[in-house]
C-alpha cells in the first residue's frame, strides 16, 4: 500500500496521550506501579507473537524508520489492517490475516483441524486447550502450552509480579499477585482469578495474561495476551457509590411497577470506575475498550460473580476526541455548549446500574427475560440501560440540587451519544438499540433536525415526558417477556432513515477510535 493510503489510513486513529496522574501515590506504590508496567510489556510482546506468525519480523524490519508505516504497524500489532477486514498493508504474504493468528499453523483450515481433532480424540483437549499454540511436525499436529512456548517473557512478568508482591502491603492485593504469578507460569488459573474477586481495599489492580479468545477467529478457543495496570478513581467512585445506594428507589419510581420477587437481584457484580496507566497487548489492538466485565471462567463466575470495571481516563479521551468533535457537526449551536463531559460519564455509570434494575423474570411464568427474548433480548436490554439511564437523570439531579442547565446537559450529552454509537454499525445490539432511541424521539418530536444548518436540537421541556413512554415500552416488554412486542419495537425504530445515515456521512473526518499512548506522571 503506497505510503499516501497509510497516510489516510492512519487518520482513523487519532494519537492521545493517556496521562494518569500518580503523583498522590506513595513511593512504595509507584514501585508497584513500575513493576506492573514492565509485565505489561512483556505481556505486549507475547501478543506480538500472537498477533500472527510475521508480526514482530515485520515491526522490526521497519523499526528504524520513524513515519506512517511504522506507526501503522505498530497500532495493527502486525502487517493487517484490523479496521480494514484485516487487509495486509504491508510486506509479502497472505493478503488476508489468516483466522488463526500466530496460534495455529498459517495454512491450516477450519476442515482440516476438525477432521484432525475427530481422528486424534486422545489429544483433543490439549487441542482445543485455551493455552496452546498448535504446530505441523510433519503429519502431527503439536500442542505446546503457552508457559513453556512463551517461556522466557512469562518468567519476567511473573518476576515483575512477585516484586509488586513483595512492595504491597495489601494483603489480598498480595494474594493475587502472588497466586497470578503462579497462574502465568503453569496457565492454571482459577485460584487467582478467585483472589481477584477477593481484592479489598485495593486502589492499584492488574489485569494480565491471557484472557479473551477474539483474536483466534479459526475457533474462538485460543486466548490472546493483554495486560491493563488501573488506578481506582475516588471521586467517580463515589459518586457511582450514591447512584446504588438510590436502586431501590429508582425502582419504586418507575413507570410501571415491578414485581420485587421477579426483579434483578444483581449483588454478584462488583463495580468499579478506575484509570489506565497502561495498556498492552489485546486491550492496545484496534477499538479500544472502555469497560469489561471479567473473569471469563464460569466457575469463577458462579462461586464469586464477575467484576465489572469502568475506565474513566480512556472514555474521557473518547469523549474529548470524538464526541466533541461530532457535537460541533450535528448538535444546534445554541446547545452545543450543553454537550458535557461529566454528563457523560454519567450516562455511562447510569446505563451500567441501569442493567441491575427492572424485571429478570417474566410475568407468569419462571422464565427469564433473557430466554423468552431470545436474539432480540441484547437489543431490548441495551435500550433499557440507556433510556432508564436517561430516566433517571431527574431524580439525581434532585439528589445532587443540579439545575435546570444540568438537567438539559445531560439530555443534550445523552443525544449527541446516539449518534457516536450508530456510527460503529447497527448490525450489533449496542448500535441498533441507539437508533430505536433516536428515531423514537425524532418521530414524537422531542428531538427536531434543522434542514438547513444539518443540526440537532432537544426539546428539554418535552423531552422527559417521552423518555418515560420509550422507559414504560421497554420495561412492559420485559416484564412480559413480550417476544412479539420486542419485535415490533424494532421493525418501527431500528430503520436507518436517509436523515441519520447522511448525518452520519458528515462524520467522516472524525476519528473512528484512538491510538493511545500510556504517559502517567510518577
Ligand atoms: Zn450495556
Amino acid at each position: 500500500m503506497n505510503i499516501n493510503k497509510i497516510k489516510q489510513r492512519l487518520k482513523v486513529y487519532k494519537r492521545v496521550d493517556i496521562t494518569t496522574d500518580l503523583r498522590s501515590l506513595s513511593e512504595n506504590q509507584k514501585k508497584i506501579i513500575e513493576n506492573l508496567i514492565e509485565a505489561g510489556k512483556v505481556a505486549d510482546h507475547i501478543f506480538w507473537r500472537q498477533s500472527s506468525h510475521d508480526a514482530l519480523q515485520i515491526r522490526d524490519q521497519y523499526k528504524n524508520q520513524p513515519g506512517p508505516l511504522q506507526d501503522y504497524i505498530e497500532i495493527n500489532y502486525g502487517p493487517y489492517d484490523r479496521l480494514n477486514d484485516f487487509k495486509r498493508f504491508v510486506g509479502d504474504g497472505p493478503q488476508i490475516k489468516p483466522l488463526g493468528a500466530g496460534f495455529y499453523p498459517e495454512d491450516l483450515s477450519r476442515d482440516e483441524f476438525t477432521n484432525y481433532v475427530r481422528e486424534n480424540s486422545d489429544t483433543r483437549d490439549k487441542l482445543e486447550d485455551l493455552y496452546t499454540v498448535i504446530s505441523r511436525d510433519e503429519d502431527l499436529l503439536k500442542t505446546e502450552p503457552y508457559h513453556q512456548i512463551y517461556q522466557t517473557e512469562v518468567r519476567q512478568i511473573a518476576k515483575n509480579l512477585e516484586n509488586a508482591a513483595d512492595l504491597t502491603n495489601n494483603r489480598s492485593l498480595k494474594k493475587y499477585f502472588e497466586l497470578r504469578s503462579k497462574a502465568l507460569t503453569s496457565d492454571q488459573y482459577y485460584e487467582s482469578d478467585i483472589a481477584w474477586m477477593e481484592l479489598k481495599d485495593n486502589w492499584i489492580d492488574m489485569v494480565i495474561g491471557p484472557i479473551e479468545n477474539y483474536e483466534d477467529r479459526l475457533f474462538n478457543y485460543k486466548t490472546a495476551y493483554e495486560a491493563a495496570v488501573m488506578i481506582k478513581d475516588f471521586s467517580a467512585s463515589e459518586e457511582l457509590a450514591i447512584y446504588q445506594n438510590h436502586i431501590e428507589n429508582l425502582e419504586k419510581n418507575l413507570p410501571i411497577k415491578i414485581d420485587p420477587a421477579k426483579s434483578i437481584k444483581d449483588t454478584d457484580t462488583i463495580l468499579e470506575i478506575v484509570n489506565i496507566a497502561f495498556f498492552g497487548g489485546d486491550y492496545q489492538a484496534g477499538v479500544k475498550t472502555i469497560a469489561a466485565s471479567l473473569p471469563n471462567d464460569e466457575r469463577v463466575i458462579s462461586e464469586k460473580g464477575a467484576k465489572k470495571q469502568l475506565y474513566k481516563n480512556i472514555m474521557e479521551a473518547k469523549f474529548d476526541q470524538i464526541l466533541i468533535p461530532l457535537a460541533d457537526i450535528l448538535i444546534n449551536k445554541k446547545q452545543r455548549p450543553f454537550v458535557s463531559k461529566e454528563r457523560f460519564i454519567s450516562q455511562v455509570l447510569l446505563h451500567e446500574i441501569s442493567h441491575t434494575i427492572g424485571p429478570n423474570y417474566v410475568i407468569n411464568k419462571a422464565e427469564t427475560v433473557r430466554k423468552s427474548l431470545k436474539e432480540k433480548y441484547s437489543i431490548i436490554e441495551e435500550c433499557k440501560a440507556d433510556i432508564l439511564g436517561i430516566f433517571s437523570a431527574p431524580y439525581f439531579a434532585e439528589v445532587f440540587s443540579y439545575s435546570t442547565d444540568e438537567i438539559a446537559e445531560q439530555y443534550v450529552t445523552y443525544v449527541a451519544g446516539l449518534f457516536r454509537s450508530i456510527r460503529f454499525g447497527v448490525e450489533e445490539a449496542h448500535g441498533l438499540a441507539n437508533l430505536i432511541q433516536l428515531n423514537f424521539l425524532r418521530m414524537n418530536k422531542v428531538i427536531d433536525y434543522d434542514a438547513r444548518t444539518n443540526t440537532y436540537a432537544v426539546d428539554t421541556n418535552r423531552f422527559f415526558k417521552v423518555i418515560k413512554e420509550l422507559t414504560r415500552i421497554v420495561l412492559t416488554i420485559e416484564a412480559h417477556g413480550n417476544y412479539a412486542e420486542a419485535n415490533n419495537l424494532i421493525e418501527k425504530y431500528g430503520q436507518l432513515k436517509s436523515e441519520t445515515s447522511d448525518s452520519i456521512e458528515r462524520l467522516n473526518e472524525i476519528p473512528t477510535d484512538l491510538d493511545l499512548n500510556f504517559n502517567p506522571l510518577l
